[in-house]
């Protein structure tokens, strides 16, 4: 059963529990992809049909930010908590370096993906990187190729939204990988080439605010991301 949350059904899961289901998955057979939503998502999938489709078929629906978590408060259907995107992959990666699972690193500039997975490897002895490609490519065919040439199990999708969750429903079944995860700019922060918000505004949920500081000309983008909520109250009060 999933939460609704304004057109995407979210799974209820704790970190722990969102970890074991992407391990289920991982071993079962067939092809599944796991999406990590945000408030951008949500603001784009009411008018992206394609897209809200990506998101309500994915096998694993995380919700990736506090502004998921208030939204589903004010509609009285909160959830346990939030499971960001990389605390879900770093779990995965330990998981895989202790059963020796294949990963594949799929997006970003040049050069980027190599460089994530040199830091990866340090991070989670004995994790298994088979292979990476940017995310800069004019032909799927080549890249899908290479995912199944170096029989990846996982492949994390880094390529931003809504390009990835479409890339992944498209052409994930014939890579032959078990689980692809969109992961949007992970593969900037694990490369070191993003800052990851420190501890203490993760723990408050304020790592929109750091990327703010960090990066003050996503201000526009970002100040949409209220909407959400606005959209919440709506919905709360028609008593949907
Ligand atoms: N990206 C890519 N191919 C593209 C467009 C974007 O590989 O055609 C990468 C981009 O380099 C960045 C990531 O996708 O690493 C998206 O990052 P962003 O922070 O915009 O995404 P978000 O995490 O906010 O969805």
């Amino acid at each position: 059963m999933r939460t609704e949350i304004l057109g995407v059904g979210f799974d209820d899961l704790t970190p722990e529990e969102a970890a074991r289901r992407g391990q289920a998955l991982v071993e079962t057979e067939g092809f599944h992809y796991a999406v990590t939503p945000n408030p951008e998502f949500l603001l784009a999938a009411k008018k992206d049909a394609p897209f809200r489709r990506a998101l309500l078929g994915a096998d694993l629906v995380l919700a990736d930010g506090v502004g998921v978590t208030y939204a589903a408060k004010i509609l009285g259907r909160p959830l346990k908590g939030r499971v960001t995107g990389i605390g879900f992959a770093q779990g995965l990666m330990t998981w895989m370096a202790r059963t020796g699972k294949r990963l594949y690193l799929l997006g970003a500039k040049p050069g980027v993906a190599e460089l994530a997975a040199a830091n990866l490897k340090a991070q989670h002895p004995g994790l298994l990187v088979c292979g990476t490609h940017d995310g800069y490519f004019s032909e799927d065919g080549p890249v899908v190729e290479d995912i199944r040439a170096h029989a990846a199990d996982v492949v994390f999708v880094c390529l931003g939204a809504p390009k990835q969750e479409l890339w992944m429903v498209k052409h994930g079944p014939a890579s032959g990988a078990r689980l692809m995860v969109g992961l949007g700019g992970s593969l900037d922060v694990f490369a070191g080439i993003v800052e990851r918000a420190p501890e203490g505004f993760q723990r408050l949920g304020l790592e929109w605010l750091f990327r703010l500081m960090k990066e003050p000309s996503r201000i526009g983008r970002m100040s949409k991301l209220p909407l959400v909520l606005v959209d919440a109250l709506g919905e709360r009060v028609r008593g949907k």
